[in-house]
């Protein structure tokens, strides 16, 4: 996903006398979790009295938060920051690229400062060199939850921050660093303070969900006097009791993972689970040196549907890993026949700079990675299709986002997760925000499309 925030909120009216806050223009580039970054940041800006410009013009700096992920992500932020630096003129660079200064400078020596992924103090300090802080902060402009860039009914919770596995593809930990959980009882209160906002809908994101705690030792925390430990089960608990939906992103199917589901089969969490598996093929996914790797998936996706038979899963896999051969990728086609997942994105594999299976033997030729790519979503398609026409005919409650550009509009299922997955068309104009059941009436590869025919709010 690429955010290009136009987060505008209007300077407050300036008082004769008094010279206007300082303005900062933002661009957030990269996945939710810099989209969280990026809330930070600009939290912190408003609390001390900054405002945050729309345009280029209005602004007296902008800072681009960059993604380094994969080579077409860096590309992009190279190319963002041209094109502040030709807009505006004073640019300031945070976030994943960020860890490879030199890098930026060689193409942008007119870039003020640059820090990296999560230097929020870093890019504070750097935007007060250029333009101090106004003298009165305007605290109370800040709301408990801080300020968001999703739409008001769903937001992103970041619970942890870095990674402690090494995939061998993979440059984010040296990028973000390990492995650091948020405090328990920190996540549960932004959790609260986000429901009390109206959010209806809580996305809870970092590099790997399930690993939350471990750093902490599983640390006891007291919350709303209750005793808990500090891991994912108790957390995905306590966040069931907000009587709000619930989505887990990012899970790696270590073996707790099954402790969480029957909270989906009780309706306390959405029955959804984002879980990357990469590949099938057990020595790819070795040399990529995935978490979990050994686990035996396919029967625990059978269980998991046992206990929770409405589970919807969605997954991200990889082709073209050096060395994959023919039969590794007929094994992965084969897999996906019978785990028959809800939702698949593919990639092909990108020689990061820096990640271990860059430098690995036999390498695949692009083509054929495309080729393997184009026959995986040929097959997940059909797939997908058959699981939506499947849901033809139910009664399901939905959370409206909005109309789309020809005016119809559009919800979500419990199934499925904002920008990635698919859409439910509605026939009838409902505010956003609103949760409601409808009648499931069509479907296509991607969507469906209802009837509102029962408007009260779903419970
Ligand atoms: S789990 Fe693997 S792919 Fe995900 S951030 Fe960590 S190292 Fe990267």
């Amino acid at each position: 996903m690429s955010v290009r925030t136009s987060a505008a909120l209007a300077p407050k009216a300036a008082r004769p006398r008094r010279r206007r806050p300082p303005a900062i223009g933002f661009v957030s580039l990269g996945c939710a979790k810099a989209l969280v970054d990026s809330e930070r940041i600009l939290t912190r800006l408003r609390a001390e009295g900054y405002t945050i410009a729309p345009s280029y013009e209005g602004a007296d700096l902008v800072v681009v938060n960059t993604c380094g992920f994969l080579l077409s992500a860096r590309e992009e932020s190279l190319e963002a920051i041209g094109e502040a630096l030709a807009e505006n003129g004073k640019v300031i660079v945070t976030g994943c690229l960020g860890a490879e200064p030199e890098r930026i400078l060689a193409e942008h020596p007119r870039v003020l400062a640059v820090t990296g992924p999560q230097q929020y103090d870093a890019v504070l300090e750097a935007i007060h060199a250029q333009l101090p802080p106004p003298h009165a902060p305007f605290l109370e402009l800040v709301p408990a939850h801080g300020l968001k860039l999703t739409p008001r009914h769903y937001a992103y919770l970041k619970i942890s921050e870095g990674c402690r596995n090494r995939c061998s593809f993979c440059i984010i930990p040296k990028l973000r660093g390990d492995l650091v959980s948020r405090p328990l009882p920190e996540v549960l209160a932004e959790a609260e303070s986000l429901v009390e906002a109206g959010v209806k809908e809580i996305l809870v994101i970092s590099q790997d969900s399930s690993a939350y705690g471990l750093d902490l030792r599983y640390a006891p925390a007291r919350w709303r006097g209750r005793e808990l430990e500090s891991r994912f089960l108790d957390l995905c608990r306590e966040l069931g009791r907000l009587g709000v939906w619930v989505r887990l992103h990012y899970v790696y199917p270590y073996p707790h993972v099954d402790q969480v589901v029957p909270l989906m089969a009780e309706g306390k969490i959405l029955p959804y689970l984002d879980i990357p598996f990469q590949h099938a093929s057990p020595r790819i996914l070795k040399a990529m040196r995935r978490p979990a790797a050994a686990e035996r998936t396919l029967e625990r996706i059978r269980e998991w549907r046992r206990i929770c038979p409405e589970l919807a899963i969605r997954s991200t896999f990889i082709v073209g890993f050096p060395g994959e051969s023919e039969a590794e990728f007929a094994e992965l086609l084969t897999f996906l026949e019978e785990a028959r997942l809800d939702r698949v994105g593919c990639f092909t594999f990108e020689p990061v700079e820096g990640a271990a299976a860059s430098a690995l033997p036999d390498q695949v030729p692009e083509e054929v990675a495309e080729e393997r790519r184009a026959r995986l979503m040929a097959l997940q398609e059909k797939i997908s299709a058959e699981r939506l026409a499947a849901k033809v005919g139910r009664l399901e409650p939905v959370l409206v986002d909005g109309p789309d550009e020809e005016g119809r509009t559009l919800a979500r299922t419990r199934f499925d997760a904002p920008e990635v997955d698919g859409r439910v068309i509605l026939d009838a104009t409902v505010p956003p925000g609103t949760l409601l059941d409808v009648r499931i009436t069509g479907s296509d590869a991607h969507d469906l499309f209802a009837s509102v025919e029962d408007d009260r709010p779903s419970p």
